[in-house]
């Protein structure tokens, strides 16, 4: 076995790895390197610091750690009920010790008369103290028992991997023997000196070692400490430096004037006066772009807090200022619904707007592609289609991405290539209210502006839970607001895993509903995603007509669909979805003057994480405590979308748990940047080998 181990070596070099172990770990973990295997961290560890005597273990002894000698070995009972049975004791009792499994090897392994540390947990069974399926430790040096003494570091596994032996236990192993390899030298010091003393850090080698092989618990305090500020610090200096890289290198279109189109559309066609927050919005949003950088700006509002209007506002200025916009959404019916809206108002100033989906095909499409390339088309309306690659734009200057949870960081990066010279202003909107410490990680480098109004005259939406049992009451409330003319949207889950019995659960639901609410008296329409477009579009287009009563859907209506006559939500199997995605539901409704409703349904029985998710929904309306409950029930990594956009991945650090070191990493990054944005100060020469690539000295380093 070769010693040369260097942290970027491949993992099946490694002592007790090898090929087939190397292929699991690559597959299971994602592990393909040392550093890697490094960064793998123990999610908890398990205090074997002090031994225990056997007289010391009580009734309501949990763990323990002894030092026993196996005085004999036996295996008892009949088949199923066959069992290895061993005695160890010290000076003090005698426990036993039981595996259901493994006799065979075990009772080549197990030496009687030798001395093992025993762990594990204690049960009593028929008066005596037992222990099933202990770890055992063959004690090796009586006179250096320190040396196997210390807390021990516990891997989240898997049953395949454990069952080919990279249980928790395996990859310590292996963790352990890298340390035998890898040394001070080759774990690089990436902090300046001034850093580690101000904020006491130990060095990073150390921490690795700690983190996976600590003695003492206060070794994984200090480990933990500085691996997290590792991490936050990395992340806040790569977000300062991709803004002074934008700020710099992408000198931003001059959008002047507020032009022709908008004055007159602002002056003649305002379907209803903005609110205050929409006003000073378009204001702030203005202000970015005639500044003469790139604007990457996060416009965060509540659901109906009326960001299509400052979107097409801030359209309008683009197109003033001689420049094509587009609009880009998350799904085809909220293009759809988009297309209707927008285009409507364009008409009336005179402006050319399309509605680019995967849907439009063959010499609609080509003719899209045309007007788009020779500027005739104004206004580009569309799903991700929009920024495919044989699109080109005559002169894109502002793209404005509807609900950006359900975008990824590559979509943004697709488009930066779509404008000719420079890139085009960004305005991504959302409706998922982002507590403050997750926005300060996730959009650190976006500046936000805050819709923080709802447009006059809405009415709190009246939420209410009901379980299967009250079904009837259900249908009963839902007849008497239909007889009030209103409408109803209702939601089934739809779960990428089961789509197909998610579907089929819908397509029940629907057929149920059709019994209770029967034609001619009513009408029910259904949409999903895994309709054909046009029957979608035309089911849509009876619920939005108001000739349907009720909808029936999947979270395809869940962002952006506005038919402010439907003022009643009803979500079954409440218990299924996640507290933002219900409050994005429940936003659906509320739009119109009328009271609006919204009733959550569960079965009888509700877990309780669910139960406080629901009450959570029930006892308030306001999207900013709901995130912050979501944050603290689910933690960030859930919040809907963010894993999945790819945004950010913390691997030890947590943005609720570790806020103080978060906010000093950033403070830290800031000033440092605010006084050597080059990091050419020799003090800041180990920053500068990470985040700055000296060939072309602009920052390409960076992601
Ligand atoms: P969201 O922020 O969720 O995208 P929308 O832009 O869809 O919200 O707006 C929700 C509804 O509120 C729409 O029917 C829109 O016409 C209406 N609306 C927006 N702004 C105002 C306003 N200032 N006054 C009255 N209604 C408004
Ligand atoms: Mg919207």
């Amino acid at each position: 076995m070769s010693v040369n181990i260097q942290i970027d070596s491949p993992i099946e070099y490694l002592k007790g790895v090898g090929p087939i172990k190397g292929a699991l770990l690559k597959k299971h973990l994602n592990v393909q390197v040392v550093s890697d295997l490094l960064n793998y961290f123990p999610f908890r560890y398990v205090d074997k610091s002090v031994f225990s005597k056997v007289k010391d273990i009580y009734i309501s002894t949990e763990y323990i750690l002894l030092k026993c000698k196996i005085s004999a070995i036996s295996e008892e009972g009949q088949g199923r009920q066959k069992r290895l049975v061993a005695l160890a004791e010290d000076e003090t009792g005698v426990v036993e010790l039981i595996w259901f499994q493994g006799a065979n090897w075990l009772l080549q392994l197990l030496q009687v008369g030798q001395d093992y540390m025993i762990y594990g947990k204690v049960n009593f069974v028929k008066g005596r103290i037992s222990i099933a399926h202990p770890e055992l430790d063959l004690i090796r040096d009586p006179n250096n028992l320190k040396a196997q003494l210390g807390y021990q570091a516990v891997y989240s596994s898997t049953e395949s991997l454990t069952a080919k032996g990279l249980g928790s236990k395996g990859i310590g192993q292996i963790i352990q023997n890298l340390f035998q390899y890898i040394h001070h030298s080759q774990i690089e010091e990436i902090l300046p000196q001034y850093i580690i003393d101000k904020f006491q850090l130990i060095p990073r080698y150390d921490a690795f070692k700690k983190i996976h092989l600590p003695k003492s618990e206060l070794d994984i305090i200090y480990a933990k400490n500085r691996l997290k500020f590792d991490e936050l610090f990395a992340i806040q200096m790569k977000m300062f430096l991709s803004k002074i890289k934008r700020q710099r290198q992408s000198k931003g279109y001059l959008f002047i004037q507020l032009g022709d189109y908008f004055n007159d559309f602002y002056k003649n066609y305002m379907p209803f006066p903005l609110t205050q927050a929409q006003q000073r919005v378009i204001k702030e949003i203005h202000h970015d772009m005639h500044s003469s950088y790139q604007m990457n700006r996060l416009l965060q509002g509540d659901v109906g807090s009326g960001k299509t209007i400052v979107s097409f506002l801030i359209m309008l200025i683009a197109i003033g200022n001689g420049y094509q916009a587009c609009i880009m959404a998350p799904t085809e019916v909220l293009a759809t619904q988009h297309y209707q809206t927008i285009s409507g108002y364009c008409e009336k100033i005179g402006l050319k707007t399309c509605l680019l989906t995967s849907q439009v095909k063959s010499k609609v499409r080509q003719n899209i592609l045309n007007e788009l390339a020779s500027g005739e088309i104004h206004i580009a309306i569309g799903t991700h289609a929009l920024i495919e690659d044989p699109i080109v734009f005559h002169n894109l200057g502002l793209c404005v991405v509807d609900e950006q949870h359900r975008f990824g960081v590559e979509q943004r990066a697709k488009l930066w290539k779509k404008a000719k010279n420079g890139n085009p202003h960004v305005l991504v909107m959302t409706a998922t209210p982002i507590p403050r410490t997750l926005a300060m990680t996730l959009y650190g480098d976006l500046d936000v502006s805050i819709i923080d109004e709802l447009p006059p005259n809405r009415k709190e939406i009246k939420t209410m839970h009901l379980k299967d049992i009250q079904r009837m009451q259900l249908y009963n409330f839902m007849k008497e607001q239909i007889e009030q003319g209103r409408q109803i949207y209702f939601v089934f889950p739809l779960i990428a895993e089961s789509e197909k019995l998610d579907i089929e659960n819908l397509t029940l639901g629907y057929e149920k509903l059709l019994q209770y609410f029967p034609l001619p008296k009513y009408r029910v329409s259904i949409v999903h995603g895994k309709m054909k477009s046009a029957s979608k579009e035309s089911e849509m287009q009876l619920f939005v007509s108001g000739s349907s009563n009720i909808m029936v859907a999947t979270t395809v209506i869940e962002v952006g669909v506005n038919v402010p006559n439907a003022s009643v939500m009803v979500i079954e199997n409440a218990e299924r979805f996640g507290l933002s995605q219900l409050h994005q539901l429940r936003g659906r409704v509320g739009r119109g003057a009328d009271q609006s409703y919204c009733v959550l349904m569960t079965g009888n029985k509700v877990s309780l994480d669910a139960l406080k998710r629901i009450e959570t929904m029930v006892a308030t309306n306001d999207g900013f405590k709901i995130a912050e409950a979501d944050l603290e029930m689910r933690g960030p990594g859930d919040l809907d979308g963010t894993k999945q956009s790819g945004l950010i991945q913390l691997n030890i650090a947590d943005i609720q748990e570790d806020n103080k070191i978060l906010v000093a990493a950033r403070n830290l990054a800031e000033a440092i940047l605010n006084k050597d944005p080059e990091l050419s100060n020799p003090l800041n020469i180990r920053l500068r080998n990470q985040y700055i690539d000296e060939e072309d000295n602009s920052w390409a380093k960076i992601g």
